[in-house]
């Protein structure tokens, strides 16, 4: 039975960094509450692809597994807000969710996720996550010889389309309205060389049948066939818990970490998307199960292992096999 005054550790985040994290740390019996306010990031994903083992798995059904498998492991599952964080001292976080409830940690996990930045274009919430999509690596794939259009500007929109042309080379951006922002020669001469053409009229809206896309529409009267749509116009924390505690963060907003996924702030930890590198599922998911590992080890008691020695040269280290 654990004491449950203080956890020993409290998750905020149930996306897959903070479901693995919560799986690993219940596996060495610490005790562990996970709030969630069950809005993520890829929430209207029709299929999680590149998650070795499930290909297109469901977001929900993703989660579901691993909270069933967290709840079978005595994780306290909070479904919640968690509105206010603050660290007492490095062995003391204290956490106020929505409805006035007060939880405290030991240790603290920040999974706390991304929001994209959405373009005002009607229609466009029809076809997201069916095609309209934000990550070239997890849906370029089902992009093969297809019609592509990035909507976007600057290096983002240039670095997007490029990335692209690994599945097809059938692609448009268009700025929206914007000016294209090209402030290095480089980005014009690239897109002329791949026949990437850039169209500023601004967008009226996106036709669709059901949740496939099949053309944009723009004020200037240009209709232009499209099956699929990649936009990249920005991305900010889900929310304000790492600026809150102090958290050293990059100019995006991520949290940053060490190779051990502790921030800035002593026993406190940020792992998923809300740290620098790839945003992938899997990946988010091995960010957990390795944050998780350093919060175990930040919580052994100093007489149950043993100090830490020089690295040993690599060939005399033992060898398997
Ligand atoms: C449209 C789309 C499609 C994608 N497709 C793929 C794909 O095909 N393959 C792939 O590998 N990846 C894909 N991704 C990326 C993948 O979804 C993310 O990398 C992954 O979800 C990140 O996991 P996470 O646990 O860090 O954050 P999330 O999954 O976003 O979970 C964060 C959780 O934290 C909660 N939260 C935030 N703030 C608070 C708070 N204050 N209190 C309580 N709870 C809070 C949120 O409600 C949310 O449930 C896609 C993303 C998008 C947006």
């Amino acid at each position: 039975m654990h004491d449950k005054t203080r956890y020993d550790v409290a998750i905020i985040g149930g996306g897959p960094a903070g479901l693995s994290a919560a799986v690993w740390l219940a596996r060495y019996l610490h005790s562990v509450i996970l709030i969630d306010s069950g809005d993520p990031r890829n929430w209207e994903t029709r299929g999680i692809n590149g998650f070795m083992g499930h290909p297109g798995v469901r977001p929900a059904e993703l989660r579901g597994m691993g909270r069933d498998e967290a709840r079978e492991l005595d994780v306290e599952l909070v479904d919640a807000l968690c509105e206010r964080v603050a660290c007492h001292d490095d062995e003391h976080f204290q956490l106020i969710l929505g409805d006035g409830r007060k939880v405290d940690a030991r240790r603290l996990l920040l999974a706390i996720g991304l929001k994209d930045v959405w373009p005002d274009i009607p229609g466009l919430e029809r076809v997201y996550g069916s095609s309209a999509h934000i990550c070239p690596d997890c849906d370029g794939h089902e992009c093969v010889g297809k019609k592509v259009v990035v909507l976007g500007k600057g290096r983002k929109a240039v670095g997007l389309a490029l990335n692209l042309t690994t599945w097809t080379r059938d692609i448009i951006i268009c700025t929206n309205g914007a000016s294209a922002d090209f402030d290095l020669d480089e980005y014009a001469e690239k897109l002329d060389a791949l026949n990437i053409p850039v169209l500023e009229s601004p967008i009226t809206c996106v036709k669709h049948d059901g949740s496939r896309l099949q053309s944009i529409e723009f004020e200037d009267g240009l209709q232009l066939d499209v099956d699929k749509m990649f936009f990249a116009i920005g991305q900010y924390p889900a929310d304000d818990l790492g600026a809150q505690l102090g958290c050293e963060r990059d100019e995006g907003g991520h949290i940053i970490v060490d190779d051990n996924y502790n921030t800035s702030l002593r026993n406190c930890y940020a792992a998923g998307d809300i740290v620098p590198g790839p945003q992938l599922a899997i990946a988010a998911a091995a960010d957990g199960a390795i944050a998780a590992l350093a919060i175990h080890k930040s919580l052994v008691p100093e007489g149950q292992k043993l100090e830490s020695s020089d690295p040993q040269p690599v060939e005399s280290q033992s060898q398997a096999g």
